[in-house]
């Protein structure tokens, strides 16, 4: 077991970062032992660009990397490369512990000035006892422009050993200055059959689930994972997929779109049980004020902060649920529509078989074209933050 068994069908992308980091541990070797070495021409450098697909696992990526970036493991200087899994440097890396590793993750639909000014100011420390400074932006693609400014100057004149990761789904997604200081590298989507593998390897899921969630979830890590290990991700997937089946009048469109927008709404308060109050639980503790005590005087404003990060949460939660009926729904009218015109030979959902070939043999492409375009509406609505329910309600009509 090393760093790069979690990127899951991704071979060539950890060569490339494996190369890097063995370039990177020869260059602070040579540092501490007092030498003045040049990044120049190596494999490594300060500015990297993750790009893929939702799904390919750009944050496992850059994790794994700032990872074998902090290994210290003795085999290294035995000829052995850095990225073991198991040293110190490599396992507070990769659970997110390690002093010298930042990871920026956020629950908000755009990362500010503020926050990026904060994280410039840190990048231009030397690491704390670590070999790299690293700090991954996993949203890379949500810094506003001013953000993307800001950052600009720090990728432009880097610490000499700060590394920082930006993930992004596309290089598009970041402003063209960014991009153009970066080493891109880019991720695929996983084949399905390496997807079930890492279920089969690291979750324990039976061959035929895994295979299954695999092939429904085309490749996507995350959601294949979900889909094999929660009941309830199932459930949600499979009354999805009884939806173009069920829309046949008024009335049970409007039900299945309220049924589907409640589902989403009920997914993003059970994320928000989980979360919500040990957040302020550990924030009232921090503030001195566990055990309802008082909060002191000023902090009323840091409080209110967290309750407003909270709502968002919740509010992208539920996005994201939507979306991922959305996707379903897609690819259910995408096997549709490979039926009809005779290619049926890869269905996607084993368990919407029957129920692809039915709608199929009832309905034209037109209409099949039609509905995806509906679904297609519909994402794109949510994207310009109509109320979900108007959005989704439209959608149900145009399936009937
Ligand atoms: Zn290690």
């Amino acid at each position: 077991m090393t760093v790069w068994d979690d990127l899951v069908g991704q071979d060539q992308a950890a060569e490339r970062l494996a190369a890097a980091a063995r370039d990177a541990d020869a260059y602070v070797t040579a540092v501490e032992r007092g030498e003045r070495p040049e990044l120049s021409g190596s494999s490594m450098t300060h500015a990297w660009l993750f790009t893929g697909p939702p799904g390919s696992g750009r944050p496992t990526a850059a994790r794994a990397f700032a990872a074998a970036l902090q290994c210290v493991s003795p085999d290294r200087a035995l000829g052995g490369q850095p990225g073991c899994g198991f040293c110190d440097g490599c396992h507070t890396s990769l659970v997110g512990t390690h002093a010298d590793v930042e990871i920026v993750r956020t629950d908000l639909l755009s990362i500010g000035v503020k926050e990026t000014r904060e994280l410039v100011r840190r990048a231009q420390l030397s690491p704390a006892g670590g070999r790299w400074q690293v700090i991954v932006l996993e949203d890379a693609d949500r810094l506003t422009e001013g953000a993307g400014n800001v950052l600009l100057k720090a990728v432009e004149e880097p610490a000499p050993r700060t590394v920082w990761l930006l993930c992004a789904p596309s290089t598009e997604d970041v402003l063209p200055t960014i991009r153009s200081r970066c080493r891109q590298l880019s991720l695929r989507t996983p084949p399905v059959a390496a997807v079930a593998d890492m279920l089969i390897r690291r979750d324990g899921v039976e061959p035929e689930a895994a295979h299954a969630a695999a092939r429904a979830t085309q490749g996507h890590v995350d959601r294949a994972r979900r889909l094999a290990t929660d009941e309830r991700a199932r459930a949600r997937r499979l009354a999805v997929l009884r939806l173009p089946e069920r829309v046949a009048d008024v009335g049970a469109a409007l039900r299945a779109a309220q049924e589907l927008v409640d589902a989403a709404a009920e997914d993003a308060k059970q994320l928000a049980e989980e979360l919500d109050g040990k957040e302020t639980d550990e924030l009232r503790a921090a503030l001195g004020a566990a055990d309802g005590k008082r909060l002191p005087r000023g902090t009323a404003g840091v409080m209110k902060d967290l309750e407003d990060r909270q709502k968002r949460r919740a509010t992208r939660t539920q996005r994201d649920t939507l979306d991922l009926a959305l996707t379903d729904l897609t690819a259910f009218y995408r096997d549709v529509l490979a039926h009809q015109l005779g290619f049926s030979g890869g269905l996607a959902g084993g368990e919407s078989e029957e129920s692809v070939r039915r709608v199929a043999g009832a309905t034209r492409p037109e209409q099949t074209l039609r509905r995806m375009e509906a679904v297609l509406d519909c994402r794109r609505a949510l994207d310009r933050n109509v109320a979900p329910l108007l959005a989704v309600e439209a959608m149900t009509m145009a399936l009937r």
